[in-house]
């Protein structure tokens, strides 16, 4: 196993993982920004060591600084967690060439799943469902662009093929709106993520996200462990996910996730992963891979028995899969809420002091948190201060206690969006199950 490894992250994730380290007795180390002395786990870690100041760019992105926390504390590997520098495959190869293994995929995966064009065509050759979409590049051809766009149909989405975090696309309806729209989209990903590539793809008008899991290990051994409904969004974040997701058969499932695991051996994927879909009519429709651990990734353990940072974990010292395809089978539901420091109904961010913290408790309740009584949520990061999830037999099972356990919830001293959750828990559409990605902001406008 590996013998120390270092935990470039914050909040609940770096807890978590912290937590897995210690159960596979791997000695951890947390690095932190000057903001985040006093969080959980860098009170709980081996070594704690601060590697620059409360902003991104000075700590948690500070590639110098994090490879010489691992130099001086003699760990051997790096857990990115996610965001921050999970996906950047530059850093994944500066970690590698410091001789310290990355915990996550090889930096040429990340390189190829992170480029929306050549992952498109990857996972098109693995034999993926992708959307019907330009295949490749636009150039500066109008008539060109406009050929492709009549073949697909309008409405068609023009997107950065390095975009990320629901930026860098520009939805378009009409022949006429096409050749500014193009040169827009371009000019602004060239701004944003310094790449002007773009790509067409049909515009999906009422689509679901869901994804699955899969994770692989460096013995050619890949698997899936289901899907996520991640469909319940606002601005493309979601807010709640859960698993399964309704609707979705058995043989629809072994189906998709087969052709996602079939995908990972093709290509040589390391660690756990996420094939995005979105899912229309009874289709589904690549759209991209998180190569790295995803903020809903408790639902899918919950209804596997499957601990995916300890896969990872495994993964990473080299270790086979702990478990077969066969040994995977789904039980009951499960769904997770995101709790962020936020105003429930303006969604203006609420950092400051907590007062008073009461976590919910009982049977099938999960609470993935780093916050206690006096913590101080810091103004320069995420809001996201906590997950609740909750799992029961039925999905109609899981909601009643998710309902329960928020009631349960108490934050006192800034402002949670508490009340999201309750109203979304009581709506009807929700309870049935299978609303679309757009249900979310309709309700927030009505
Ligand atoms: P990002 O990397 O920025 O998250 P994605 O490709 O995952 O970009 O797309 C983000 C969101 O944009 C999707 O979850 C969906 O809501 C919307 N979207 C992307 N592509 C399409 C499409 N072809 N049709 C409809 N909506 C889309």
């Amino acid at each position: 196993m590996l013998n120390k490894v270092v935990i470039a992250n914050r909040g609940e994730i770096a807890l978590r993982i912290l937590r897995a380290c210690r159960e596979l007795g791997i000695k951890t180390v947390a690095v932190h920004s000057s903001a985040d002395r006093d969080l959980k786990h860098v009170r709980f870690a081996d070594e704690s060591v601060c590697i620059g100041g409360p902003a991104s760019a000075e700590s948690y992105l500070n590639v110098p600084a994090i490879i010489s926390a691992a130099e001086v504390t003699d760990a051997v590997a790096i857990h990115p967690g996610y965001g921050f520098l999970s996906e950047n495959a530059d850093f994944a190869e500066r970690v590698e060439s410091s001789g310290f293994t990355f915990i996550g995929p090889k930096s040429e995966t990340i390189r190829l799943m992170g480029d929306k064009v050549s992952a498109i065509r990857a996972m098109k050759e693995s034999g993926v469902p992708c959307v019907p979409g330009s295949g490749g590049p636009l150039n500066e051809d109008p008539e060109e662009n406009l050929r492709i766009a009549k073949e697909i149909g309008y409405p068609i989405i023009i997107k950065a093929a390095s975009g990320g975090g629901g930026r860098g696309m520009r939805v378009v309806r009409s022949e006429a709106a096409l050749p500014n729209a193009v040169s827009l989209t371009k000019s602004e990903a060239l701004a944003v993520f310094g790449d002007d590539t773009v790509y067409m793809e049909k515009f999906l008008e009422n689509p679901r996200h869901i994804e699955f899991q899969v994770v692989a290990d460096t013995h050619g051994n890949a698997i899936h462990l289901g899907e996520r409904d991640c469909s319940m969004q606002r601005r493309h974040q979601k807010v709640i996910e859960e698993a399964p997701a309704p609707g979705i058969t058995e043989e629809i499932r072994n189906r998709m996730g087969e052709r996602c695991a079939e995908a990972c051996r093709k290509i040589g994927y390391r660690g756990v992963g996420t094939f995005e879909f979105l899912y229309e009519n009874g289709e589904f429709y690549f759209i991209e891979m998180n190569t790295r651990l995803q903020v809903e990734h408790p639902v899918t353990e919950l209804v596997t028995g499957v601990d995916l940072v300890v896969e990872q974990l495994r993964v990473a010292a080299g270790e086979p899969l702990s478990y077969k395809q066969s040994d995977i089978k789904l039980t009951g539901h499960a769904i997770e809420c995101r709790i962020n420091a936020e105003d429930a109904k303006t969604f203006m961010p609420s950092p400051g002091k907590i007062t008073a913290f009461h976590p919910p408790g009982g049977p099938g309740v999960r609470w993935d948190s780093h916050i206690y009584t006096g913590y101080v949520v810091p103004p320069y990061y995420d809001s996201m201060i906590g997950k609740l999830i909750t799992t029961g037999n039925t999905r109609t099972a899981a909601l009643a206690r998710m309902r329960t356990a928020l009631s349960e919830l108490v934050v006192d001293g800034i402002r949670i969006n508490k009340e999201l959750h309750e109203d979304i828990l009581r709506d009807g559409g929700f309870i049935a199950g299978g609303t679309n990605i757009h249900y979310l902001e309709k309700k927030l406008e009505a």
